[in-house]
């Protein structure tokens, strides 16, 4: 039977998520400033080998691609794969373990303790985008206006978007 249940037992709510996935998010919220150093790093090396990507086709290694990003974020974040990833922007804290799915947070609904209204025992996404973000070099990014998010991305690598976006912009200014 699906649809509101007019009785819901005690401590369930409507995502139920290991709380180890909590453990190792919150680490890398705690981590944030590392995690730019490290992905910054990674995303210049992507970025070099943008002419192997466009000469093998990045549709050719996007399957490859999804499979380590999937798994490292799912990992280290709880990644959903959303394909526009805004970790960057939001402390190393994924938006899109947000209950509600906001992408500019948070809500008006933050409980007195820092937790989710909806999942009680799950720190806000975005009071820990925000502790996350103030440990980084780019902390102000946090204030970029996220826009809508495109479900048709879902699944695929922002790792190697990124990185032909990049590729585009310094082609364009050259
Ligand atoms: S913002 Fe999207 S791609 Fe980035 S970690 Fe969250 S679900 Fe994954």
């Amino acid at each position: 039977m699906s649809g509101t249940s007019a009785y819901e037992p005690a401590g369930t709510g409507h995502v139920r998520r290991a709380r180890s996935a909590f453990t190792i998010r919150l680490w890398a919220v705690r981590h944030a400033r590392f995690l730019e150093f490290i992905y910054d790093a990674f995303a210049s090396v992507l970025l070099t080998l943008h002419p192997l990507w466009k000469a093998i086709g990045y549709h050719r290694v996007e399957k490859p691609v999804v499979v380590i990003e999937s798994m490292v974020k799912s990992f280290l974040f709880d990644c959903r794969m959303c394909g526009q990833c805004a970790l960057g922007d939001s402390g190393m804290s994924c938006p899109m373990n947000c209950p509600k799915g906001i992408r500019n947070g948070p809500c008006g609904g933050v409980r007195a303790d820092g937790n989710c209204e909806v999942e009680a025992d799950m720190p806000c996404v975005w009071v820990e985008a925000w502790s996350g973000s103030q440990q980084m070099k780019k902390k102000d990014n946090i204030l970029n206006l996220q826009t809508a998010i495109d479900h048709s991305l879902r699944g695929s690598s922002s790792w190697l978007r990124a990185t032909a976006d990049k590729a585009r912009a310094q082609e364009d200014s050259s």
